[in-house]
């Protein structure tokens, strides 16, 4: 068991989120400090910490990750003008919250290289 993060406490209701989808497995709601006109996390409810600690037997859990994500941006309105998936993983990756999760980013034309 990982170490309780926000997160954690988003996917327990005990801190309030804007909440835009959520399954069995899965929790998307709006990141508190939006980067783009539309900005949402994906998350698993399985309190996986980052990417470099999944495991083979989150194939599956990966997969649905990526295809809930791909519906919650239809859902949202980015499909025809894109969007970008961003995965930060552990320091130098950017990651301040050691929660596994996907931010869909999208409502904007948005540069590459990231910073
Ligand atoms: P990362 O830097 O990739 O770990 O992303 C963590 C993200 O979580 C940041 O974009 C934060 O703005 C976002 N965040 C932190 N706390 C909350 C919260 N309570 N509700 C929604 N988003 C949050």
């Amino acid at each position: 068991m990982s170490e309780d993060t926000i997160f954690g406490k988003i996917i327990r209701r005990e801190i309030p989120a804007d909440i835009v989808y959520e399954d069995e497995l899965c929790l998307a709601f709006r990141d508190v400090h939006p980067q783009a006109p539309t900005h949402v996390l994906v998350i698993p409810k399985k309190p996986i910490p980052k990417l470099a600690e999944a495991e083979s037997a989150d194939k599956e859990l990966l997969g649905h990750l990526l295809l809930t994500l791909k519906t919650v941006a239809e859902q949202l309105g980015l499909a025809e003008n894109g969007y970008r998936v961003v995965i930060n993983t552990g320091t130098d990756g950017g990651q301040t919250v050691f929660h596994l999760h996907l931010h869909l980013l999208g409502g904007r034309s948005l540069q590459w290289p990231p910073g």
